[in-house]
């Protein structure tokens, strides 16, 4: 068992190469989501902070190396955080159990790692664009090029704090701009690092810039509101993002949104449920739930119901709920208080609704030291009715629900029935069904056979309330690039 007391930490704002303390001296507190012990105390952002961080990023971007050196030295440097990280991922990954409830193994096999590769795959990604050539007769020749924005603020959520701070990093940084990150109030620990980090890597000072703090009348809207920010990459709430659009819009700033989700994961009769159903378990509760792309609606064919229900209800009760640093866990606490009374607020909805309860719904058993911690067992409804609020609302914790479909149709209707479209999983060993389905559901990105497999490359973003804009590959380039035309008389 994994030693839970810790030492209380001091995060400390990180501006211009520089950790500082908040200059109005406010901190506010972070607990163990597992047992509620204060693991940190954190300086919030002043205006006055913010400010500073913005003029240094300014700064650093108007007259610093960063923009104007070769771009081989800046990919270099990128890189060099990558393996920074590498060289770091125990302590990252225990950082981030602790700060986010999530099981070490998890964060330390895949989050870290991937946080590695995404600023090392933006480095070579970046090194490898061109630009495009316009001749026109042999009067004129048009060529491209992709320049850096500025000062991008990149404000991030709760549940992979690490990773998606790196995966807006990585192109903001190798496409020469500067940066202002905010990370969620709740979870600010690895994050704070990055100016560390970026800082042992040789980057300049004032590139990097850290600074913690809330959303509204705090150190989220100071940034998007200042004046010196130009564009802002955000991965949160959908609420969230129309309020920084609205915020934004005054200076006319580019935005990118990673918003919400609620998924269906579509089971056919004739899917291979010896796949589907560890996968789907996957889908509905890793990271307690707390995942933008989760499978939280589980659409089965009729015809296999009772099947997929019993074999389901197991996988469920297999998984083992305990101490997120303990290496057999499997499943951890949900984030924070606030956020349990949010999702258990769910019970009595479902309830309310006329939900049939398959597994779950209560604290699991825990050992003493775990007694406050903010868990919840994997929960499992079954609901007829689509519209229902526990199949359209995101609850974005250990709650799944099953909705029995008859036809490839209705299938179909439900799962474009909701206001978001980030992603949706479909399992049939039928080629031409697949295909059918993915044309016709309407999110970003469609699974067939799998979830959660991730090619940098590819684009990224949701469809209807769940983003503005693409992230990934040349897609997160043009967000961080201003492509000029150059038009040369060769006459
Ligand atoms: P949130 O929107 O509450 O907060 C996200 C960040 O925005 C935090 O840093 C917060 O302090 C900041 N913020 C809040 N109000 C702000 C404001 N008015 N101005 C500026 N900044 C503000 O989201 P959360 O609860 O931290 O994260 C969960 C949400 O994130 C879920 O909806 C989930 O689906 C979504 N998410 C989406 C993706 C994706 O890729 N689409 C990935 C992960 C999470």
């Amino acid at each position: 068992m994994a030693n839970t007391q810790t030492k209380l930490k001091e995060v400390k704002l990180f501006i211009n190469g520089e950790y500082v303390e908040s200059s109005s001296q406010t901190l506010f507190e972070v607990k163990n989501p597992a047992t509620q012990e204060i693991i940190a105390k954190v300086h919030e952002a002043s205006f006055e902070d913010v400010d500073r961080a913005c003029e240094a990023a300014r700064q650093a971007f108007e007259e610093g190396p960063w923009r104007t050196m070769p771009l081989s030295e800046r990919c270099a440097k990128i890189r060099r955080m990558a393996e920074i990280i590498i060289e770091r991922k125990e302590e990252l990954a225990r950082l981030e159990a602790l700060d986010v409830g999530k099981p070490y193994q998890v964060a330390l096999e895949r989050e870290i790692p991937r946080a590695a590769e995404n600023l090392k795959f933006f480095a070579d990604f970046m090194e490898h664009q061109g630009g495009e050539v316009y001749p026109m007769d042999d009067a004129y020749l048009n060529y491209t090029r992709y320049e850096p924005v500025g000062v991008a603020a990149l404000i991030t959520p709760w549940n992979l704090p690490f990773m998606l701070t790196t995966w807006k990093l990585g192109p903001c940084l190798a496409s020469g701009n500067t940066a202002v990150i905010k990370p969620a109030e709740i979870t600010p620990l690895t994050v704070s690092l990055l100016g560390e980090i970026a800082q042992q890597a040789g980057i300049p000072d004032g590139v990097v810039n850290v600074v913690h703090g809330f959303g509204v009348q705090s150190a989220g809207e100071f940034m998007t509101t200042h004046p010196e920010v130009d564009l802002i990459s955000f991965t949160g709430e959908t609420t969230t993002g129309k309020a920084i659009m609205k915020n934004g819009a005054d200076s006319l700033k580019k935005v990118s949104f990673e918003l919400g989700g609620k998924a269906a994961n579509i089971i056919f009769e004739d899917a291979n449920l010896d796949k589907a159903i560890p996968v789907s378990i996957q889908a509905a509760f890793m990271n307690s739930g707390q995942v933008c792309l989760a499978g939280s609606r589980i659409l089965v064919q009729r015809t296999i119901l009772d099947e997929f229900l019993t074999r389901f209800k197991e996988a469920a009760a297999a998984l083992v709920v305990g101490d997120p640093q303990d290496a057999k866990t499997n499943m951890g606490p949900v984030v924070s208080q606030a956020h349990y009374n949010k999702v258990t607020s769910y019970l009595s909805i479902a309830e309310y609704e006329n939900s049939t309860l398959i597994y779950g719904g209560k604290r699991p058993e825990l050992p003493v030291h775990l007694s406050t911690g903010y868990y919840l067992q994997p929960t499992i409804y079954l609901q007829e009715n689509a519209q229902a609020r526990i199949c359209q609302e995101e609850i974005f914790g250990p709650i799944v629900t099953i909705i029995p479909f008859d036809t490839e149709v209705e299938a179909l209707a439900i799962a474009n029935g909701t206001e978001y479209g980030l992603n949706a999983v479909v399992w049939t060993e039928n080629l031409q069904r697949a295909h059918r389905i993915s044309h016709d559901v309407r999110a970003g990105t469609i699974w067939v056979n799998c979830w959660f497999v991730r090619d940098l490359r590819a684009p990224f973003g949701g469809f209807k309330k769940s983003g503005v804009g693409r992230e990934g590959g040349h897609h997160s380039l043009e967000f961080f690039t201003e492509a000029k035309n150059i038009c040369i008389a060769l006459k």
